[in-house]
């Protein structure tokens, strides 16, 4: 049997899921462990379609001129029986109704694969020109998500409108409940055919530049740590004072090694505890949903007590500070050999378990983006352990070492305001973090991004180590600020946690439950995959109002550092480059999902993150 009929690029007729419609699309891929073809609608919308609900053009104008049924589901050689001897055809001069005459005039004229067909049946199923200007504001057809009976609406109106067509074009007998069953079940496989990027396929675009900009990444991620940290320790933190280089033996100790050891397998045993809610997650390609125990602020809690408690025997805390940079190596060493099992535990991995985006087929791309999407040992998920507790929960360490550093080489006997208001602020968005911890099986990281070397050492080394960075830069240059400058900062970043929290809540929710009662003033627009689009509230002042309001903060973070030096602002410039990337990754993400209603959102909210200017 041949592996697949049609190749890339070429144009055929695809059924639009759970319809009797055909399109024209090009096809753009073929996987052939779940043997679907990635096909493009002209509206831009990419689904994966079963070879059987492809046909060929040329079938369709030969059958044509056979025929004058526009169905495509009549033209196969069971049902190739002409139209009078159709039983659900009226008897031959029966008369019609005006309209079903006119209907059926329309039907000779128009080629099936013509949209104005298909318009008024697909509005809410499909983005087409017609349906898009509800989704554009006009007054009469914004959706407005009153209540769930717009949720409602979307979700029975393809079987009614199914119906319809089926009645519409005599496309079946009306006692032959058998076919209505196939039809039905066909729109059944629209479920199982997700968009895109559901489905396990090879990785056809390469993001980070590559395998060669992963290559360079690998190398420039972990020497930036090192050349910000050393930079950090120096009196003149100017940026062309280098720091010398330190002998390689300086920077390994084995026992900072067996502290990264101890600390990482205690949240370990601290996740595997048995309180807090289990959740699922969104669900795979496969369909699945994973489940996920939410106890991550119940880490903190228990961390925060582990910590008093060697506080309390007077365990000098000071010593991270002191060893700052080898607790970096050794952190970045685990993290390496981390992505080194992932690597090789994913070469075994069933196909649907790869990540979409780490699936190129090379190696070096993949062992950096993450070959495996959920890696996991029994019910252990390392990714999502890795993506909060660790490396989150060790960066408010951190800062709290700095903070008694500070006081102990100063002689102080309370912190500086500097110190002060960059432990807390940066110790509220780790506790916000925990405390909304489900909200991280909805992002990217969770759901596109396979865990390799890019996640292992971006959670396990560049958060807790990078994010650091003002505190350690505060314990070697001390920076007084009076209260009105505090405050003033204190403001800002209590506008950007606003911002940052009320815009990630606002999505969160409607993603949960769009008929939430408490979103009922917010307007979206609906897309082919059902899910819709907020464009009113902070989804509607800029297409990512979470990142604005992260970037706003992370200025806050920086601001009691004073205007010495460059160094601590390091962090709000790297910020602005990640989430600017991070936001063309998640358009390009959102473009394929969501097609021409993507478009719409995009004209309806024309700014990216900062409103009038990008
Ligand atoms: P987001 O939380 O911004 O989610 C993006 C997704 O939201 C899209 O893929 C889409 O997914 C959905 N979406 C987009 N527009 C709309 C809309 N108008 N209405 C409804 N849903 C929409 O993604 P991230 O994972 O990048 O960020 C999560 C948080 O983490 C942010 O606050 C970010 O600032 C923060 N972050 C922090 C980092 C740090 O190092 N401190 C690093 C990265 C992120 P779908 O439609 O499939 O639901």
């Amino acid at each position: 049997m041949p592996s697949r009929k049609f190749a890339d690029g070429e144009v055929v007729m695809g059924r639009w899921p759970g319809s009797v419609l055909y399109y024209e699309v090009q096809v753009t891929s073929y996987d052939d462990v779940a043997h679907l073809y990635t096909v493009k609608y002209k509206d831009g919308t990419e689904l994966a379609l079963k070879e059987s609900d492809i046909r060929s053009q040329s079938s369709f104008k030969h059958r044509k001129s056979q025929s004058s049924s526009s169905s495509p589901s009549r033209r196969s050689s069971s049902r190739s029986r002409s139209r009078s001897r159709s039983p659900g055809r009226p008897a031959k001069g029966r008369r019609r109704s005006a309209s079903q005459s006119r209907e059926h005039k329309e039907d000779k004229k128009k080629p099936i694969q013509e949209p104005s067909i298909a318009l008024p049946v697909f509005v809410l199923f499909k983005p087409s020109e017609n349906n898009t200007k509800r989704y554009n504001g006009e007054p009469e057809s914004t959706e407005k998500n009153a209540t769930s009976c717009i949720i409602l609406e979307q979700k029975l109106k393809p079987d009614l409108e199914i119906k319809r067509v089926l009645e519409q074009y005599s496309l079946r007998s009306r006692k032959d409940d058998k076919r209505k069953e196939e039809i039905y079940s066909e729109k059944k496989t629209f479920v199982a055919v997700k968009p895109i990027e559901k489905v396990s396929t090879k990785t056809k675009e390469m993001e980070f530049g590559g395998r060669i900009g992963t290559f360079m990444l690998m190398l420039v991620l972990p020497a930036t740590v090192l050349y910000l940290l050393l930079m950090c320790k120096q009196d003149d933190p100017s940026l062309l004072n280098f720091p010398p280089l330190p002998a390689l033996e300086s920077l390994w100790d084995w026992r900072v090694f067996g502290v990264i050891l101890l600390w990482f397998f205690l949240q370990a045993a601290f996740y595997l505890l048995p309180i807090g809610k289990v959740v699922e997650g969104l669900p795979l390609s496969s369909g699945r949903r994973l489940q996920y125990r939410i106890n991550g602020f119940y880490a903190f809690i228990l961390t925060a007590a582990a910590i008093g408690a060697l506080l309390y025997f007077e365990f000098e805390l000071h010593y991270v500070y002191d060893h700052l940079v080898q607790f970096a190596v050794a952190a970045a060493a685990f993290a390496l050999a981390l992505s080194v099992y992932l690597y090789v535990r994913s070469l075994k991995a069933p196909e649907e378990e790869l990540a979409p985006g780490g699936n190129s087929g090379y190696f070096i791309y993949d062992f950096f983006t993450g070959h495996e999407l959920n890696p996991r040992i029994g019910s252990f998920d390392l990714k999502y352990f890795c993506e909060l507790r660790p490396g989150l929960i060790g960066w408010v360490v951190i800062n709290l070492a700095m903070l008694l550093a500070e006081m102990k080489i100063h002689n102080l006997s309370v912190p500086s305001l500097s110190m002060i208001l960059v432990n807390s602020f940066q110790l509220l968005y780790v506790v916000d973090a925990l405390w909304n911890e489900e909200a991280v099986l909805t992002t990217m990281d969770i759901t596109h991004d396979g865990f390799g070397f890019m996640l292992a050492f971006g959670d396990l080394v560049w958060v807790p180590f990078v994010y650091s960075l003002q505190a350690f830069y505060l314990v070697g240059h001390p920076t007084t600020i009076s209260w009105p400058v505090a405050a003033a900062i204190t403001v800002l970043n209590c506008i950007g946690y606003y911002i940052f929290r009320s815009a990630n809540s606002q999505k969160n929710n409607f993603r949960r439950n769009p008929a939430d009662p408490k979103l009922a003033n917010l307007k979206f627009i609906p897309t082919a995959t059902g899910k819709g689009l907020l464009v009113t509230g902070w989804w509607g002042f800029v297409r990512h109002p979470n990142y604005l309001g992260d970037i706003i903060m992370a200025l806050a973070w920086s601001l009691p550092c004073g205007f010495n030096h460059i160094l601590p602002y390091f962090y709000v410039i790297y910020f602005i480059c990640l989430l600017v990337h991070r936001e063309a990754r998640d358009e390009h993400h959102c473009k394929q999902k969501y097609g021409l209603a993507w478009e719409r959102y995009c004209q309806r909210v024309p700014y990216r993150i900062f409103p009038y200017i990008y």
